[in-house]
């Protein structure tokens, strides 16, 4: 079992190489790796992110295969079914960090602030389902200063769905709030950038 801090490093030093272009090529997804991990998995960390093509969990990490439990969902919300997973994954594998990977500019936060903004009836109620998760989160900040200044508008409605769905998994689940009191479990928050590669854990941390 790998202690939540420690994880936590190792996903830090893993962006770093990413972010520099020295991601370790091979070893990492190779034969021998996955013959290694063929029996059995003892992923270092859980991440919670979105579907967004361009945010790979694996990728921007720099991980191989067995290292991760990913889950992505548009939006990187919380669900009964990301619950399930994430409870999953911590009790069976033990594994202790938990990250919500939200990024900058996400699809499903800005569909969420324009239909807030202008309300339509096309939306099917599978999509509707997604948004009416961002909704909260980002409702509020239309009440401020902030409707005014599109880019920090959203900047920090993906912020505020991070931190809600961080929030979520800590408290929506006796499984997970019972791991982290008693066993070390620790969910932070985080935000990928697309534009510089970085990942800045600021929720949790
Ligand atoms: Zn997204």
């Amino acid at each position: 079992m790998i202690p939540a801090p420690e994880a936590l490093e190792r996903l830090r030093a893993g962006n770093r190489r990413f972010v520099a272009d020295a991601r370790r090529r091979d070893a990492s997804a190779g034969q021998a790796r996955r013959a290694e991990v063929a029996d059995g998995q003892e992923p270092f960390a859980i991440i919670l992110g979105c579907a967004d093509s361009r945010v790979p969990a694996e990728i921007v990490f720099d991980q191989g295969l067995g290292d991760l439990f990913v889950i992505r969902v548009a939006g990187n919300i919380v669900a009964p079914s990301q619950i399930g997973s994430v409870e999953f994954a911590a009790e069976r594998y033990h594994t202790r960090l938990v990250v919500v990977l939200g990024h900058s500019r996400c699809g499903a936060v800005l569909a969420t602030l324009e239909e807030l903004q202008r309300p339509t009836e096309r939306q099917s109620r599978n999509l509707r389902s997604i948004v009416d998760r961002v909704r909260p989160s980002v409702e509020a900040l239309l009440q401020t200063k902030l409707r005014h200044d599109e880019e920090a508008l959203v900047r920090e409605a993906v912020r505020a769905n991070v931190r809600v769905s961080a929030g979520q998994l800590r408290h929506g689940s006796d499984v997970l709030e019972q791991l982290i009191q008693e066993q070390g479990l620790v969910v932070v928050g985080a935000e990928y950038s697309l534009e510089t590669g970085v990942v800045d854990f600021f929720d949790g941390v």
